[in-house]
């Protein structure tokens, strides 16, 4: 799964939504996130972010962000 980080915090961006072939951007406090049991894998979203906010879970260290993106993934 492709999850986002702190880089979208407050970001006006929203390139990401229209891409995304299985809509599974949702709302956040302040950002959006990825519902990782929605995501497809497919990667398109991330080149398309302008504030590189968009990560692939394999990178290291991004267990605090996975987290954020479940939690209010799974509030909807
Ligand atoms: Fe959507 Fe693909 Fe990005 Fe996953 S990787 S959030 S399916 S655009």
């Amino acid at each position: 799964t492709y999850i986002v980080t702190d880089n979208c915090i407050k970001c006006k961006y929203t390139d990401c939504v229209e891409v995304c072939p299985v809509d599974c951007f949702y709302e956040g406090e302040n950002m959006l996130v990825i519902h990782p049991d929605e995501c497809i894998d497919c990667g398109v979203c991330e080149p398309e972010c302008p504030a590189e906010a968009i990560r692939p879970d394999t990178e290291s260290g991004l267990d605090k962000w996975l987290e954020i993106n479940t939690k209010y993934a799974s509030i909807w």
